[in-house]
């Protein structure tokens, strides 16, 4: 079992297959002289069905592969195949653009529950926002899962003056679709001019929804990242994802793999064991692995300051999300 030195207990592993992506969001990637991880340096197959089995005999119960895009790496039909025969639940996170062509295998492999990326339902502002003109592919795979019988969360990034004012839309949706939404807070990475004036806090948007509705609270899970919300008569939810304004680090459970083999025991950690290349030197990965959990700050990695409106995103270190795997 993988204690922290708050007792803080973890399970939970996200994977990073790559950090290729077929959309290029302005708040994940950065824009200026992006390079991609060179493939010597990027897990193959093997390594990561290694590395998720050491993790599985050290508790981990839930695996999410995530990216870049997890969706557009080439074995992934593979590594999908080979981690659904461990004993964890499968996860995903994808921006839902080649999802028809993997569904009857996520099927297969005993995915049910999938989280989608969606930050807008406006054609034009989906191109601003990812700089590629793919939304009717998006919108179509999201009601394709639904209606293989997935259970779906759609994660939709909210940001001041571009997709604030569509809120309630989002929160419409779910009257008659049974999805999932949830409002994550922006967050800063590396390259991304992250300000916390653009930020849409938690606050901020109940209180838009509540104007338009009576909401629900529903109860969360211990180790939820969400508040999770129904408008009564609604096939879905809503849910917020606070990591600036209301963190829920006191019940992390959560470490994660980049697609370099590198494991972070927090999203916001400056620090990374090299796991990679201490399995291909044939070291003891599974002491590196106690070690660093040993080392995880009480929040945020150590990073953040009281306030989110006194955090100086420039003097964070970290990597950019596309290469960390969210
Ligand atoms: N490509 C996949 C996708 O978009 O779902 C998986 C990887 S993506 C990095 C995972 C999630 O992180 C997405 O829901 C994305 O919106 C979110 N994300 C990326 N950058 C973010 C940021 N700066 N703040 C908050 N969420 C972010
Ligand atoms: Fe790609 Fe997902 Fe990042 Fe958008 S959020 S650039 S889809 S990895």
């Amino acid at each position: 079992m993988l204690f922290d030195t708050f007792n803080r207990q973890h399970n939970y592993l996200r994977i990073s297959l790559t950090d290729k992506c077929n959309l290029r969001c302005f708040y994940c990637m950065p824009e200026e002289d992006y390079a991609f991880m060179p493939s010597s340096q990027v897990m193959q197959a093997e390594e990561i069905e290694t590395l998720a089995k050491l993790f599985v005999g050290l508790g981990v119960d839930k695996i999410r592969l995530t990216g870049g895009e997890p969706l557009v790496r080439k074995d992934v039909a593979r590594i999908i195949q080979a981690l659904s025969q461990l004993p964890v639940t499968l996860t995903l996170t994808t921006n839902g653009i080649r999802l028809d062509q993997f569904l009857p295998l996520l099927k297969e492999a005993g995915v049910r529950s999938l989280n989608i990326s969606l930050d807008t339902l406006q054609p034009e502002k989906f191109s601003l926002i990812t700089r590629r003109n793919e939304f009717e592919t998006v919108w179509k795979n999201i009601h394709a899962a639904l209606a293989a019988g997935m259970h779906v969360k759609v994660n939709v990034v909210a940001m001041k003056n571009i997709n604030e004012d569509e809120i309630t839309a989002f929160v419409r949706w779910t009257k008659d679709t049974p999805v999932h939404v949830r409002f994550i807070e922006l967050m800063p990475f590396d390259g991304n001019h992250w300000d916390s004036k653009n930020v849409v806090t938690y606050k901020q948007i109940l209180q838009t929804i509540e104007q338009q509705y009576d909401v629900v609270k529903l109860k969360d899970e211990l180790h939820d990242t969400t508040k999770k919300y129904i408008v009564p008569g609604h096939q879905g939810t809503f849910a917020v994802i606070s990591t600036m304004t209301d963190a829920f680090c006191s019940t992390c459970n959560r470490m994660r793999l980049t697609a370099d083999g590198k494991m972070k025991n927090c999203l916001f950690s400056k620090e990374e064991t090299d796991l990679l290349s201490a399995l291909r030197n044939g070291e003891d990965v599974a002491e590196l692995i106690r070690q660093t959990i040993l080392r995880k700050h009480a929040s945020h990695g150590g990073q953040f300051a009281a306030t989110m409106e006194a955090i100086h995103s420039e003097t964070l270190q970290n990597r950019s999300m596309i290469t960390i795997g969210g």
